[in-house]
C-alpha cells in the first residue's frame, strides 16, 4: 500500500514512499542513494549506458575478439539446448546453454544464477549483452544479460544503468524512475529562463528527463545532457551570485583602520612565502575596504593557508573584533585550536574552543568570555558554535574552513552567523584560474599557490594489480620503520561494484561513457579492509567511510592518529583535514575512478612529517585516458595545473561540489562534468545566473518559484554528496 501524498506539497517533494511498489525496505534502500523524494528519482541520472543496440554476428564477434577486443557485445541467438546447471564446490552452481545465430555458435555460462535456467528455453531466441571471450576456439560468454527478442516488439537500445545500494536491483530502480516521471508529470516545469534554452539552443526539462532515461538513440542522449551541464553550471553559479550579493555590503564599523600587522609577523616561527604574504594583503585591504570582505583563501593541502587566516583574525582583533574559525569536524578544530593557541599565546590574545564535546561547566565559561568586555578574542569550534545560546560579542571575521564539508543546515546558520562581519573561507580545493575568471565577482578569490620552502617531495608511483605482495609487503616495512598507511578505495561496500545477483545487473560492465569504466572489480573500503587484515596479521588494520556515525568515524580516526593503528583502509572521507605527520605511504585502490584534484589532494596527506613519504596509484586500466590522466598526478604537484588539466578533461562541476568520485547520488555531475569542455557554456552559464541574481536577488518573483525549489535541491543535493 503506497503511502498517502502529504497535502499541498509539491508532487517533486512527496516521499519516494507515494510511488507504487516503494515499501519501507525500499524506502530505506533508496535514502542510502539520497533519494528520499519524488524529485530526486527524477533526478537520480544514469552513471552509465549500456549499448545493446549494436548487435553483431558471432562471425564479427569472434574477429574482433581474436584481435583482443574484449566488448561488451550484443547479440542475438537461439537457444539449441535446455540448460545444465551443475553444482561445482561448495556453494558455486553454473549453468551452462549452447546458443547460435546464422554464423556459429557459442557456448553461454552463468556463475551461481540457477533460476536462468527457468528463463532460457530451447528454441527461443534472446539478445545477449554482456562480457565475451575466445577460448577453446569458441565464443564463450560470461554471466550475460539475456531479454526475450521478438521482432514485433524492438527492445531498446540504450539501457541506462543507475547507481545501486544493497536492496535494490537496476530494475527495481529504473522502474521507480519511471513511476517518478509519471507521477511528476505535469510538475515537470521549465526551470531555465527561456532565453538561454534558445541561446543555447537546449531542449525543454520535459525532454530532458524522458531522453536522458529512456534515451531513443545515443543523440538524443548527448542532447539532453549537454542540457543538464548547462543546468548545472546555472544553479551552480546561480548559488554563489546569491550569496555572494547578499554579503556584497557596506562595512560600516567593520571597516578596519589599523593594518598594521609587523608583531603578528614578528612572533611567527618563519617568514610567509611570497604567496601567502600577497594573500595577507589582499585580505587585508578588503577588511579595511568599504564592503565587508566575501573571500575565499585556497591552497594546496601544507601551503600554509591556516597562518594567513590567523593574520586575519589577528586584524580583527587588533583593531577590537572577535573573530571565531568554524571547522567541520571535531578533529580538524583541535588541531586549528592547538595551532593557534600557540602562536596567539604569545601574541597575548586569548583563544578558546567549543565543540560538541566541551563539558558543560567549560561551555559556560566559554560564552562568558565571548560577551562584550569578555577576554576571550578568537573561537574556534565546530558547528557546536552555531547554535543560539552562542552569543559572540563584537564579531568582526568569520573564517569558515572546509566550507563545503558543512551541511546545508549548517551552512545557512554558518552564512547567517557571517552575514555581518567579514568572511573569509579557506578551501584545498583547487579553483582554476580559468574558472575563476567566469565567477568573479561573486565571490574573491586569494590563492596560495607556493609549498613553504624545505617541503620534502613525495614520491609517486603508479601500479597495477601484478604489484599487490609488494604493496603489503611496503606496508610492512612502513609499519617496521614505524610508520602508518593509509589505503583509500572507491567504494564502501560490496553492493556499489554493481555485480548484485541479479542477472540483468552488470553494472561494472565498461559502458557508453566518456569517463573510463573498467571491468576491473572495484574495491571496497569494507572487504579491503577485510582482506588486508587478514593478509597483514600481524598488523592493526582499521576502516572508516562516510556512512559510518561521526562518533564512529572520529573515534577510528583518532585512534590512527594516536598511532594505534598500522593502516587506515578508508573511502575518501579522510580527503580534507586530518593531519598524522607519522603517515608516510597512501595506496589509492582504483585510482582511475578518483578526479585527478582529488588524488592529488590525497597525496597532501602524506609527507607532512619528516620521514620520505610514498602515494601509489593502483590501476589496473589500460584505457590510455585513464593512464594519461594518473600520469598527470604522478608529473606535477602543483594543485592549480591538476586543476587545470581536470578542468580540460571533465569540466567544472567538481570543483564546488568535491567530494567521492563516486557519488552517492547525483553521480551525473562527474559524468555531466566530463560532457563539459565548453568554456562558452561556462561563461553564458554564469551570465545568465548573475541576471537572474541581479533581477531577483532572494529568488521571491512568482515566475522564479520552480527555479527557487531548483535551487534549493540543488544545494540539499550537495549537501548529500558531501559524505
Ligand atoms: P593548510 O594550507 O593545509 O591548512 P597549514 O596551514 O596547516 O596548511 O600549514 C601546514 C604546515 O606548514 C604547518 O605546520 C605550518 O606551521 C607550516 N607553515 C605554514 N607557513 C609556513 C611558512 N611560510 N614556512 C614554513 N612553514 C610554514
Ligand atoms: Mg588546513
Amino acid at each position: 500500500m503506497a503511502e498517502k501524498p502529504i497535502p499541498g506539497l509539491a508532487k517533486l517533494e512527496q516521499s519516494v514512499g507515494v510511488l507504487a511498489g516503494v515499501g519501507p525496505a525500499k524506502k530505506e534502500a533508496l535514502a542510502k542513494l539520497g533519494v528520499e523524494c519524488v524529485g530526486d528519482l527524477v533526478r537520480l541520472w544514469p552513471r552509465a549506458y549500456q549499448n545493446r543496440g549494436d548487435t553483431k554476428s558471432l562471425l564479427e564477434i569472434a574477429d574482433r575478439l581474436r584481435n583482443g577486443e574484449t566488448g561488451p557485445f550484443s547479440t542475438v541467438l537461439t537457444v539449441s539446448a535446455e540448460p545444465q546447471t551443475r553444482y561445482i564446490r561448495r556453494g558455486m552452481v553454473i549453468t551452462k546453454v549452447r546458443a547460435f545465430d546464422g554464423t556459429g555458435s557459442a557456448e553461454i555460462t552463468w556463475f551461481n544464477q540457477p533460476y536462468v535456467a527457468q528463463r532460457i528455453h530451447t528454441g527461443e531466441t534472446y539478445r545477449f549483452f554482456g562480457r565475451f571471450a575466445w577460448e577453446y576456439n569458441r565464443v564463450q560468454i560470461n554471466s550475460p544479460i539475456s531479454e526475450p527478442w521478438r521482432e514485433d516488439l524492438p527492445l531498446p537500445a540504450i539501457v541506462p544503468v543507475y547507481p545501486v545500494s544493497q536492496g535494490l536491483t537496476q530494475r527495481f530502480v529504473s522502474d521507480a524512475v519511471l513511476s517518478a516521471l509519471r507521477y511528476a508529470g505535469d510538475e515537470l516545469t521549465e526551470t531555465l529562463p527561456t532565453d538561454a534554452l534558445e541561446e543555447m539552443r537546449l531542449p525543454s526539462f520535459g525532454y530532458t528527463v524522458r531522453a536522458i532515461h529512456r534515451p531513443a538513440d545515443v543523440s538524443e542522449m548527448e542532447t539532453a545532457r549537454r542540457r543538464l551541464v548547462f543546468e548545472e553550471l546555472y544553479y551552480m553559479f546561480l548559488s554563489m551570485a546569491l550569496t555572494g550579493a547578499a554579503s556584497r555590503q557596506a562595512s560600516g564599523p567593520l571597516k578596519l583602520a589599523d593594518t598594521d600587522l609587523s608583531d603578528f609577523l614578528a612572533a611567527l616561527p618563519f617568514s610567509l612565502t611570497g604567496a601567502q604574504a600577497r594573500s595577507v594583503g589582499e585580505i587585508v585591504s578588503d577588511m579595511a575596504g568599504e564592503n565587508l570582505m566575501n573571500r575565499i583563501l585556497t591552497g594546496d593541502v601544507g601551503s600554509g593557508k591556516t597562518v594567513v587566516a590567523a593574520a586575519a583574525m589577528y586584524a580583527a582583533v587588533k583593531n577590537g573584533f572577535r573573530a571565531v574559525l568554524m571547522a567541520p569536524t571535531e578533529i580538524l578544530a583541535n588541531q586549528h585550536a592547538e595551532d593557534l593557541s600557540k602562536l596567539f599565546g604569545t601574541l597575548g590574545v586569548k583563544t578558546a574552543l567549543l565543540t560538541g564535546s566541551t563539558k558543560k561547566k567549560e561551555r559556560a565559561a566559554i560564552l562568558e568570555g565571548l560577551r562584550g568586555g569578555g577576554e576571550i578574542k578568537i573561537v574556534v569550534g565546530t558547528h557546536a558554535l552555531l547554535t543560539e545560546d552562542v552569543v559572540i560579542g563584537d564579531l568582526g571575521l568569520a573564517v569558515i574552513d572546509e566550507q563545503h564539508r558543512f551541511g546545508v543546515h549548517q551552512r545557512a546558520a554558518l552564512f547567517d552567523k557571517a552575514k555581518n562581519v567579514h568572511c573569509l573561507v579557506m578551501s584545498a580545493t583547487p579553483i582554476p584560474r580559468t574558472l575563476t575568471l567566469a565567477a568573479y565577482g561573486m565571490i574573491d578569490v586569494s590563492r596560495i599557490d607556493e609549498l613553504p620552502a624545505g617541503r620534502q617531495k613525495i614520491d609517486t608511483f603508479i601500479v597495477n594489480e601484478t604489484y599487490r605482495e609488494r604493496l603489503n609487503g611496503f606496508i610492512r616495512k612502513q609499519a617496521a620503520e614505524g610508520h602508518q598507511t593509509y589505503v583509500v578505495c572507491p567504494a564502501v561496500e560490496e553492493s556499489e561494484k554493481g555485480n548484485d545477483t541479479d542477472a540483468e545487473e552488470m553494472a561494472d560492465l565498461p559502458l557508453v561513457d566518456a569517463i573510463p569504466e573498467e571491468g576491473a572489480p572495484m574495491k571496497s573500503a569494507v572487504q579491503h579492509a577485510d582482506e588486508l587484515a587478514e593478509a597483514l596479521p600481524e598488523l592493526n588494520v582499521g576502516f572508516v567511510h562516510g556512512k559510518l556515525k561521526s562518533s564512529e568515524k572520529d573515534r577510528v580516526m583518532a585512534e590512527f592518529a594516536a598511532g594505534n593503528l598500522d593502516v587506515l583502509v578508508s573511502t575518501t572521507v579522510i580527503e580534507v583535514g586530518v593531519n598524522v605527520p607519522n603517515a608516510t605511504l597512501m595506496i589509492v585502490e582504483n585510482a582511475e575512478r578518483f578526479g585527478l584534484s582529488q588524488l592529488h589532494q590525497l597525496r597532501g596527506r602524506v609527507g607532512r612529517g619528516t620521514a620520505k613519504s610514498y602515494f601509489i596509484l593502483v590501476s589496473d586500466s589500460t584505457k590510455p585516458e585513464a593512464q594519461d590522466r594518473l600520469r598527470a598526478v604522478k608529473s606535477t604537484t602543483d594543485g592549480f595545473e591538476i586543476a587545470e588539466y581536470d578542468l580540460e578533461l571533465r569540466g567544472p562541476g567538481d570543483f564546488f561540489n568535491e567530494t567521492g568520485a563516486i557519488r552517492q547520488h547525483g553521480q551525473m555531475n562527474f559524468r555531466l562534468a566530463a560532457a563539459c569542455r565548453d568554456p562558452h557554456m561556462i561563461e553564458r552559464a554564469s551570465h545568465y545566473a548573475r541576471r537572474t541574481a541581479e533581477e531577483d536577488p532572494g529568488m521571491t518573483k512568482p515566475a522564479n518559484a520552480s527555479a527557487a525549489r531548483r535551487l534549493a535541491s540543488f544545494t540539499r543535493r550537495t549537501e548529500k554528496t558531501q559524505n
